[in-house]
């Protein structure tokens, strides 16, 4: 799993900057659709060969009063499940009351802090720094994250704290089989009762595989003599041994789970209706570029009625799933649920799609033959070459002239055409656009 930044510290430090800085290579990533918005509190991020999940924690103010608040929860959890906590605090400001409150918080967390302190733009680092000492967290790393001064530093003393993820990566591909299945969906879409569903049907069971140990998340299991693993956010397997442990949803479980996975089932709950949470939810997959299977569970004991309008609401509120297969089901009853992997193994074999790139360059010939890209200052935007950049998602690199210029109208496009020319169903795809001159 990716390891964790957690992003703490008062109002106005810096923390959402900062957030853009550490996710920004995944700027050009995030699919360009309609309905869908940027998250701006979890996000994943790269640097080098080094990538990890972000937490924009919006803060702890550092009163105690608040403490009890739902936001200061919200923090405390992304705390206790991070891997290393990024303490900001404000050099123009100078350390506050406030400042050591947090750090007197985070402190009985014990989790490593590193103390980051920003907006030394223009300052002299160390005579600023001297009275942050005073917080007993080590010497603070400054930094200027509206200007991204000091990030490569700091995220060398990041790494400090963390595994060596290219490593455990490595090993994760060799040791969990097939096709690996992430079950997302809002609490109580019925993720537990469909996993539950499909362990109970599985011919071998983990335990009998060797190395698995009954509390992993990762859960191997056969189906039609095909191989795939099982990520258990919703904790599963260890909620029918111990009764008492009902886990708490966890946005950053999921997006672990999201990440380590090669194909999202992402759950609607149909009787409860589309929710804000969903597209939510929906949106850190999109970001992922993560193969998608959509179950609207619950399709038992609905009206006709009731099912036209499920089905009338999708295509409203979620028209960026166009590109995603959604199958009804019953996690109860378990209508549907077979049909789930045939649609499984269609995105991922699309979403591992390899295209040459003479049969790229003559489907590009025939978009630009239908539709030239517009003029920008009085000259017409060039693209002259393509090829395959890389698979789950299908990245597809453009090159031309003033590819910064083209409208997003035509990049939809081109996307378009690609899809339906590749016959691309269940994987987002990603074009790049390079400017060569
Ligand atoms: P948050 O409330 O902790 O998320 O803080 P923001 O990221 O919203 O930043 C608060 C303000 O500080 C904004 O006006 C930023 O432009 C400014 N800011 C952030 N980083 C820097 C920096 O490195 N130098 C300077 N001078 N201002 C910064
Ligand atoms: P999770 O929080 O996503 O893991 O959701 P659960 O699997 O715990 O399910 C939440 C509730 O929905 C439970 O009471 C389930 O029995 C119920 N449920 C799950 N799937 C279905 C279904 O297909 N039909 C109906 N009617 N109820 C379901």
């Amino acid at each position: 799993m990716k390891s964790v930044i957690a992003l703490v510290g008062r109002p106005n430090v810096g923390k959402s900057t900062l957030f853009n800085q550490l996710t920004r290579s995944r700027d050009a990533l995030v699919a360009d659709r309609p309905g869908l918005t940027r998250d701006r509190q979890y996000g994943l991020g790269k640097v080098g060969e080094r990538s990890y999940l972000v937490v924009d924690t919006g803060g702890l103010s550092g009163e105690a009063e608040t403490l009890d608040t739902l936001m200061a929860q919200q923090t405390l959890q992304a705390v206790s499940e991070s891997d290393v906590v990024l303490f900001l605090v404000d050099a123009r400001e100078g350390l506050s009351g406030a400042d050591e409150a947090v750090a007197a918080r985070l402190r009985v967390m014990g989790k490593p802090v590193l103390l980051v302190l920003n907006k030394t733009d223009g300052l002299d680092p160390d005579a600023t720094a001297a009275e942050f000492h005073s917080l007993g967290i080590g010497a603070p790393i400054p930094i200027a994250a509206a200007h991204g001064r000091g990030i490569q530093g700091l995220m060398r003393r990041v790494w400090e704290h963390l595994p060596d993820s290219e490593a455990e990566e490595q090993e994760h591909e060799a040791f969990w089989p097939g096709i690996r299945i992430a079950f997302v969906g809002r609490p109580n879409a019925g993720k537990s009762t469909l996993m539950n569903r499909i362990l109970g049907e599985q011919r071998v069971l983990a335990s009998d595989i060797p190395g698995t140990t009954r509390d992993s998340i990762f859960v191997p299991f056969q189906r039609d003599e095909k191989q795939y693993t099982l990520i258990d956010t919703a904790g599963v397997r260890r909620r029918a041994r111990v009764h008492d442990a009902i886990e708490k949803f966890s946005v950053i479980k999921t997006l672990q789970a999201i990440d380590a996975s090669d194909v999202v089932i992402f759950l609607l709950d149909a009787q409860q209706g589309i929710a804000e949470q969903d597209a939510h939810l929906l949106g850190l997959v999109m970001d992922a570029g993560r193969a998608l299977v959509v179950a609207i569970n619950k399709w038992d004991g609905l009206s006709p009625d009731q099912r036209e309008r499920v089905k009338a609401d999708l295509d409203l509120k979620l028209p960026f799933l166009d590109f995603a297969e959604k199958r009804f089901i019953s996690a109860l009853h378990g209508t549907g649920v077979g049909d789930l992997f045939a649609a499984v193994e269609r995105a991922y074999q699309a979403a591992r799609i390899k295209v040459s790139t003479p049969e790229l360059m003559r489907l590009l010939d025939q978009a630009l033959a239908m539709h030239q890209p517009p003029l920008v200052r009085g000259r017409r935007i060039k693209l002259r070459y393509i090829h395959q950049g890389g698979k789950q998602p299908p990245i597809f690199v453009i090159h031309g002239n003033q590819t910064d210029a083209l409208p997003a109208s035509y990049k939809r496009y081109l996307s378009n055409w690609f899809r339906q020319q590749l016959q691309l169903v269940g994987t987002p795809i990603r074009l790049e656009f390079r400017t060569g001159e």
